[in-house]
C-alpha cells in the first residue's frame, strides 16, 4: 500500500520500453548529454518494485537511472539505503557516488539549499511561538493584575481583572501575527522574566535579526526555487536535448543585465538543434558582451566544429585557450581540431592537458549512449557559475521565497520582521532600566498569588498578599502563624497547580517554558514542531518541479505522527513539576536599593 496509482502508472509506462527507447533516440539526436526523463521514469519504477518488496528489480532500474542521468544523486541515496539495509559494504560506494554527483548537480543544491532554509524558518517560528504562548500564561497576568489595580483605583471599575486581560489582549487581536504577537508580548512582560529567560527570549529574536540582515544574499535564492527563471533553465540546458519549447522559455526569460548568459544558454540549445548560424550569432553577441568569453568561444569552435569548418574551430579553440587555458573542455575540443588539421603533437599536449584539469569528470556527466555521440563537449556552466548568475538574477527580484512561508505567518516581510522584533527587544531593554520595582506586580512570598507594593503587607520581614495577611490576623504566636501560612500556601498552591495544567496541557513544551525549564521546553517544542512541518510539508516546502513522484512513502506519514504523540503522551504524562517556590518577590532591603529582579528562593 506504499504506492499510489500515479505511480503505478509511471512504472506501467517504463514497462512500455519501445518508446521511452525511442524518445531516448530522440533526446540523444537533439543533443541530450544525460536523459533526465527516462532516468526519472525508472526512477519511479524502482520505488514501486521497492513497494512490493523486490529489492532486486529496484536495484536494477536504479542502476539503471545513473547510467542515463549520471550527475543525478537521487538514485545513488537510494541505491545506498537500500544496500545498507541489507547490509551490503555496496552501501558506502553509492553514498560517495551520490555526494560527487550532488556536488555537480545545481538544481539538486537550490532545491536542498532552499528547503533547508525555509525548514529552519517555519520551526523557528513554531518554536518561538510555543515560548511566547507559555511567557504569555506565565506573565501577561502579572501585567493584568497591575492594570487592573489602577482600574479599580482609578475608575472603579467592576471586575477590573476581566477588563484589564481583555485590555491587554486588544493589541494582540488588533494586529494578529507572529512579528507583532512576539513583540507586544516582550513589551508587556519583560520585566518580569528571569534572567535566563530574557537571555531566551533574545536568543529567539536574533536568528529573525539575522534573517533581515542576510536578506540579499538570501534572495539569490528566489531565481533558483523558480523553474522559469534563466539560471534554472541554463541548469536544465546543460543536459537539455535542443528542444524548441525550452529555447523558447530561455529566450522569453526576463533576466535583467544578464544577456550574456542568455545568449550562451540559447547558443548552446541551439548548437544541438543544429541550427548553426542562430547558435554562432548568440555566440558573437556574447563575445560583443564580454570580449573575454572563454565559454562563449568554446562553443563557437563547436558551431564551426560540427559543420566540419575545422580551421575556423581551431580558431575559437585557441581563443578559448589564451584566456582559460585549465578549461578541460576546451582543451579536449582543441585537441579534437588538432586531429582533424593533422597537427597531431599538438592534439596529445591539448589532450594531456585536458586530462590534467579533470575532462574525465565532463566524461562521467555524460548519459548512456550520448558519449559515444559526442565529438567535442559543449562547454555549460559549472554550478558555482551557476550560483553566481542566480545571486546576479535576485538581485532583480523581490522577496525571497522566505516571504513565501514568512509573510502569511508574520504579515510582515523578512527584512521589517527581523527588524521590529530587534527593535522591540532593543526597546524594552532600554526601557526596563526605567521601570520603577514599585509600579511592578510580583508574588506573595508565601502563597505565591499576584500582589503589589499597594496591597502587599511587609510586616513580618517579606511581602505577603492580603489574603495571606488576613489569615494570621490578630495571631501572635509564631508557631500558629507558621502553621496558618502553610495551611493556606497548600491550598492556594494545590488549585493553582490545578489550574496551570490545564492551561498548559494543549501544546507540548509549553508546560516547560511555563515552569523555567528551558532546555527540556526547546527539545520537546523543537520535536512538536519539527513533526508539525514535516507532517504539513511530506519532507519539501518546495518539491522538485520536474520529480514525477507522486506517492507518498508511508513512513512520511508515521514517523511525524509518531513525534507529535510522542511529545503530546510525554507532556501528559510526564511527572507534574511542582512549582519551585521561586516567586517574583522583591527583598524588602534590596527593593530599595534598584535591584529590580532579585528573587527569592526558598524550596516548597
Ligand atoms: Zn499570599
Amino acid at each position: 500500500m506504499f504506492c499510489t496509482a500515479g505511480s503505478a502508472a509511471l512504472a506501467g509506462a517504463v514497462k512500455a520500453p519501445a518508446n521511452i527507447a525511442r524518445f531516448s533516440e530522440r533526446q540523444l539526436d537533439w543533443g541530450a548529454t544525460a536523459l533526465e526523463i527516462p532516468a526519472r521514469l525508472e526512477y519511479a519504477a524502482a520505488r514501486a518494485e521497492l513497494a512490493r518488496g523486490r529489492a532486486e528489480e529496484a536495484q536494477a532500474h536504479l542502476e539503471r537511472a545513473n547510467q542515463l542521468a549520471p550527475y543525478w544523486p537521487d538514485p545513488y541515496f537510494t541505491l545506498s539505503m537500500l544496500n545498507f539495509r541489507r547490509f551490503k559494504p555496496d552501501a558506502l560506494f553509492f553514498l560517495v557516488g551520490g555526494l560527487r554527483a550532488a556536488s555537480h548537480n545545481f538544481h539538486f543544491q537550490t532545491l536542498l539549499a532552499i528547503n533547508v532554509l525555509l525548514y529552519a524558518v517555519l520551526l523557528w517560528i513554531v518554536l518561538s511561538t510555543i515560548a511566547c504562548i507559555a511567557f504569555a500564561l506565565r506573565y501577561l497576568p502579572f501585567a493584568a493584575f497591575r492594570l487592573s489595580e489602577m482600574l479599580r483605583e482609578r475608575f472603579h471599575a467592576t471586575l477590573p481583572r476581566l477588563a484589564a486581560l481583555l485590555a491587554l489582549l486588544v493589541p494582540f487581536a488588533l494586529f494578529p501575527g507572529f512579528v507583532t504577537g512576539f513583540s507586544f508580548l516582550v513589551l508587556f512582560t519583560w520585566y518580569y522574566m528571569q534572567r535566563r529567560e530574557k537571555a531566551f527570549v533574545v536568543a529567539l529574536a536574533v536568528p529573525f535579526a539575522a534573517l533581515a540582515f542576510f536578506a540579499p544574499t538570501l534572495e539569490r535564492l528566489t531565481p533558483a526555487a523558480d523553474p522559469a527563471s534563466l539560471v534554472s533553465l541554463a541548469a536544465r540546458a546543460a543536459t537539455a536535448p535542443g528542444d524548441g519549447m525550452l529555447i523558447q522559455q530561455v529566450e522569453r526569460a526576463k533576466a535583467p543585465g544578464l544577456d550574456m548568459e542568455q545568449n550562451l544558454v540559447a547558443g548552446v540549445l541551439l548548437t544541438r538543434q543544429e541550427n548553426f548560424d542562430a547558435a554562432a550569432s548568440r555566440f558573437l553577441n556574447a563575445i560583443a558582451e564580454k570580449p573575454n568569453n572563454a565559454i562563449a568561444y568554446v562553443n563557437l569552435g563547436n558551431v564551426y566544429y560540427l559543420q566540419g569548418l575545422y580551421e575556423k574551430a581551431l580558431e575559437g579553440y585557441r581563443k578559448a585557450e589564451q584566456i582559460a587555458p585549465a578549461d578541460p573542455v576546451g582543451q579536449y575540443n582543441l585537441a579534437q581540431a588538432y586531429i582533424k588539421t593533422l597537427l597531431l603533437a599538438e592534439s596529445s599536449r591539448a589532450l594531456k592537458s585536458a586530462s590534467a584539469h579533470g575532462i574525465e569528470n565532463v566524461k562521467a556527466s555524460y548519459g548512456d549512449g550520448a558519449l559515444s555521440r559526442a565529438q567535442v563537449f559543449t562547454r555549460t556552466f559549472t554550478p558555482r557559475e551557476l550560483w553566481r548568475i542566480a545571486s546576479r538574477e535576485g538581485r532583480t527580484r523581490i522577496g525571497a521565497p522566505i516571504n513565501m512561508v514568512y509573510r502569511p505567518l508574520t504579515g510582515f516581510s523578512v527584512r521589517a520582521g527581523g527588524w521590529v522584533m530587534l527593535g522591540s527587544v532593543l526597546l524594552v531593554v532600554f526601557l526596563g532600566r526605567f521601570v520603577k520595582r514599585s509600579l511592578l506586580a510580583f508574588q506573595c512570598s508565601n502563597c505565591g498569588e499576584l500582589t503589589s507594593e499597594g496591597t502587599s503587607n511587609s510586616e513580618r520581614g517579606s511581602y505577603i498578599c492580603a489574603s495571606c495577611a488576613a489569615a494570621i490576623e490578630n495571631v501572635s504566636s509564631d508557631k500558629v502563624i507558621e502553621a496558618l501560612l502553610r495551611q493556606r500556601r497548600q491550598k492556594v498552591l494545590v488549585r493553582r497547580r490545578q489550574a496551570i495544567r490545564v492551561l498548559t496541557m494543549w501544546i507540548p513544551g509549553v508546560r516547560d517554558f511555563y515552569y523555567g525549564r528551558i532546555t527540556r521546553g526547546i527539545a520537546m517544542a523543537g520535536i512538536f514542531s519539527l513533526s508539525a512541518v514535516f507532517l504539513v510539508s511530506h519532507g519539501y516546502i518546495i518539491r522538485d518541479w520536474q520529480s514525477f513522484d507522486t506517492d507518498l512513502p508511508l513512513w512520511k506519514l508515521i514517523l511525524p505522527v509518531v513525534g507529535l504523540l510522542g511529545t503530546y503522551i510525554i507532556s501528559f504524562f510526564s511527572r507534574h513539576y511542582y512549582e519551585v517556590r521561586n516567586y517574583r518577590t522583591p527583598l524588602l532591603a534590596a527593593s530599595r536599593s534598584g535591584e529590580s529582579q532579585s528573587t527569592r528562593r526558598r524550596s516548597a
